[in-house]
């Protein structure tokens, strides 16, 4: 049997190509690794900026977007390891020894945020601890808090937490920021962010939520403790392209390069979600990213092209 289309992933974007394949009646099979629905966003505990859903947490998102999306497409657990284009149609290979075969594929298999590997980190996520402050930022309203990093995201965190909470600590490695120069000037003007160099954090601290931050000085190896109520980590982003590896253009920083439509440079293959090249990684984005695969879909599946 061949699908029309197979998508591989089964978080927001995933999940929205799933519903509007559906709509366009298509035979669509969903690939989600671990039988986990919503990927990312079911370890945000809150969500406050989707539209129309002034506040969910993202376990209950994940499931309405599942449930809506159920019934679109065939879903299966599964990893996929490979990826080949063989006389017009896509042969998924996955790590079950099983292969899928399928005349379009929308890989919506992500981003992971890079994690700092301290003590703390793991056990407050979603209790102060963050990796996105455009999605977690309101709920610190006039509180303390640390963003972890010196690149451009890190300095565009602080920048925006700066607006909304009473301090912000930018808390980096070396003693130099990393970032563009044009952010850097903007972090300068602003009172309430204070920058912390050479440090390296070494536990994020508290009880039911986080209340403070210790890290040591790497020159003179002096501790410190800061109060904090939450900690945005912003040390880069993973996305997970090894499948893609020689079928699809990749760009230095490792997103697929596609546009809005999710094509890439092997006609038939897909891309939709974080692991596209793009400005905006949100759950709204995500979702805009799927159904625009889909009408891309239909379309090349009436023209071939
Ligand atoms: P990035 O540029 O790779 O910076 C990551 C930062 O995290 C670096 O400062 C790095 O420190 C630090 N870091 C990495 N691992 C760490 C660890 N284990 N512990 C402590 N610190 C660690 O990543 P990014 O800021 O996410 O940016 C990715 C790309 O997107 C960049 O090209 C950036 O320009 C672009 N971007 C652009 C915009 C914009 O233009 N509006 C906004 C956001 C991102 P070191 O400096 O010591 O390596």
């Amino acid at each position: 049997m061949v699908y029309d289309v197979v998508i591989a992933g089964g978080g927001a974007a995933g999940l929205s190509a799933a519903l509007y394949a559906g709509r366009a009646k298509l035979k669509a099979l969903v690939i989600e690794k671990y039988n986990i629905t919503g990927s990312q966003i079911i370890y945000t505990s809150e969500v406050d900026n989707y539209l129309g859903i002034p506040s969910a947490t993202g376990f209950e998102l994940a499931n309405k977007f599942k449930e809506h999306a159920t019934g679109g497409a065939e879903f299966v657990e599964g990893e996929v390891l490979g990826i080949e284009k063989k006389d017009g149609v896509f042969i998924i290979k996955l790590s079950d020894g099983s292969e899928i075969k399928s005349k379009t594929v929308v890989i919506a298999t992500g981003a992971v945020h890079n994690h700092l590997g301290v003590k703390g980190e793991e056990e407050f996520t979603g209790k102060g601890v963050s990796y996105c402050a455009t999605c977690d930022g309101a709920f610190y309203k006039d509180k303390e808090v640390a963003v972890a990093g010196g690149g451009d995201t890190a300095l565009s965190e602080a920048l925006y937490l700066s607006n909304i909470c009473s301090k912000v600590y930018l808390v980096h490695r070396r003693d130099k920021l990393r970032g563009s120069q044009a952010y850097q000037d903007k972090i300068a003007e602003k009172e309430n962010i204070e920058f912390i160099g050479n440090a390296i954090i070494d536990e994020i601290k508290g009880e039911d939520k986080v209340t403070s931050l210790l890290y040591h000085n790497k020159t003179d190896g002096t501790k410190k403790t800061i109060s904090v109520s939450g900690v945005f980590i912003a040390i880069g982003m993973k996305p997970d392209t090894a499948i893609l590896k020689g079928i699809a253009d990749i760009d230095q920083y490792g997103y697929v390069i596609a546009g809005e439509d999710g094509r890439t440079n092997t006609s038939g293959l897909f891309v939709a979600g974080d692991i596209r090249q793009k400005n905006l990684r949100q759950l709204i984005t995500a979702v805009s990213d799927g159904a625009n695969c889909i009408a891309s879909i239909e379309e090349y599946l009436n023209t071939g092209k």
